[in-house]
């Protein structure tokens, strides 16, 4: 009943966003930054701007999340924030000494026009980056893209500030996991490690975001991805980025820089993307993929296999950020379920053809949207128009959910009101598992609590 007010009847709409899809840019260059080791990141803006960001971050991962502002007042705002941030540079390494650094505008200094490269330069020239640390930074206008922009931003920042050519090749792979979970990022590790596919990987917050309770309050916990293991990336043979959205254009940045060639590739969610991804990763660092992976492969597929009578046919709608909606609708497409609307509040043109295309063959009538305007305002009202038998995306779709009482698996960014998307991985094939294990799990539930006595089950 809460959104009681939505109409069923769609009437087109341009000047106005209902529940948006997304959430503001410095929100990804923060979590980017947080996955290299030492950093403070840095809020150039107000001091509201840089709490929505730390709370927003704060309640999905649970842990508390550090970072600086530069506490703009009136005369910053009509004047300039160089000098907060100048200021900001010398008390950060002064109280709280990180390796690094990693600034990111906001709506309100991108506004006024400050000039970050010109502000570091200063702040270098004047002494105020102590021997050995670094300031790294990116624009993060947030009135243009989304979180997934600010991430993508800030990973571009990263490579520009850190990574070095020395001119010997490394045999190393670059992996840009994109944005993904702690655990995501952990288990993409495990994968490596598995192979003995040597690689540097950021952003990388595992270790960082969830890190474990000792008793000890650490400024900078034990995980991120080292500045010097970040320099070594120029030096690497390939970089595999995965998700366009996220990482591509810090991987041109490392192709245009240092000549590292790349490959864009989807995150490993899934059946198929996930056999991408550990092709990819054998042929760039040249090992063979184990025989443990046959083994953990076909557990994935055994558990398709026995509850396919579940899941075939389902109609599904799915919200979020496009690297992520893209592989998991393959996913669902391969789980012969029926992707019905799909929404991103991310722009990018290639993200309805691309989804059309994934769909072609076995969900031809795919709603599909992206951009400002798709929002969960336009979501709701589809599933109004052609119910669903299941929902897959953030918190936020729990009001859509309760509404329309439609079974509900939490997906994407943020949680608020749950946990273990930091603990459990939904990337590789174990991930795909867990992902069935939760989409099953809401589709169950259901039948055993609306069926009929003489319908229930004790063995499913
Ligand atoms: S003003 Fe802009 S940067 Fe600040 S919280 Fe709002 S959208 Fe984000």
């Amino acid at each position: 009943m809460l959104l009681r007010h939505t109409p069923k009847e769609i009437t087109e709409r341009k000047g106005v966003t209902i529940n948006p899809a997304k959430t503001c840019q410095p929100v990804g260059a923060m979590y980017a930054a947080l996955g290299v080791h030492g950093c403070l990141p840095h809020s150039h803006g107000s001091q509201g701007c840089c709490s929505y960001h730390r709370s927003v971050l704060t309640r999905h991962y649970k842990d508390p999340i550090m970072a600086g502002t530069s506490s703009f007042t009136e005369g910053s705002s009509v004047f300039g924030g160089q000098a907060n941030l100048l200021a900001a540079l010398t008390n950060m390494f002064t109280i709280y000494n990180p390796d690094l650094v990693a600034v990111h505008t906001t709506c309100l200094s991108e506004t006024i026009g400050d000039d970050i490269p010109q502000i570091v330069h200063k702040a270098t020239e004047d002494g105020k980056i102590p021997e050995g640390k670094h300031v790294i930074h990116c624009n993060t206008p947030s009135y243009v893209g989304s979180h997934v922009t600010g991430f993508s931003n800030m990973c571009t920042g990263i490579v520009k500030g850190l990574a070095k050519h020395t001119g010997n090749a490394i045999d190393q792979v670059n992996i840009l996991p994109g944005w993904v979970e702690p655990s995501d990022m952990r288990e993409i590790k495990r994968i490596a490690k598995e192979m003995e596919a040597k690689i540097v990987m950021y952003p990388d917050t595992s270790d960082v975001v969830d890190a474990p309770q000792t008793g000890e309050f650490k400024m900078y916990p034990a995980g991120g991805t080292t500045v010097e293991a970040i320099a070594s990336s120029g030096d690497s043979i390939k970089t595999l980025a995965c998700g366009s959205w996220a990482s591509e254009d810090a991987a041109k940045q490392l192709d245009s820089s240092f000549k590292v060639p790349y490959e864009v590739l989807d995150i490993p969610v899934g059946l198929s993307a996930t056999d991408r991804f550990i092709e990819a990763l054998a042929n760039a660092a040249k090992v063979p993929v184990p025989d443990s992976f046959i083994a953990e492969r076909g557990r994935l597929v055994d558990v398709i296999a026995d509850m396919t009578q579940y899941l075939h046919g389902k109609k599904v709608a799915i919200f979020g950020d496009p690297d992520q909606l893209i592989p998991m609708v393959e996913f669902l497409l391969d789980l012969d379920m029926i992707p019905t609307h799909v929404i991103s509040g991310t722009p990018g043109k290639k993200f309805t053809a691309k989804i059309k295309e994934l769909c072609a063959e076995k969900a031809p009538n795919v709603q599909v949207q992206n951009g400002a305007q798709s929002d969960m305002f336009l979501l709701h009202q589809w599933i109004k128009n052609e119910p669903v038998d299941l929902l897959l995306g953030n918190t936020y779709g729990k009001y859509i959910a309760r509404d329309e009482e439609i079974p509900f698996v939490r997906y994407g960014f943020p949680i608020l009101d749950r946990i273990g998307h930091s603990y459990f991985s939904t990337v590789g094939y174990t991930g795909g598992i867990r992902l069935l294990e939760m989409m099953l799990g809401a589709i169950m539930d259901r039948q055993e609590r609306e069926c009929s006595d003489i319908k229930m089950e004790l063995v499913m």
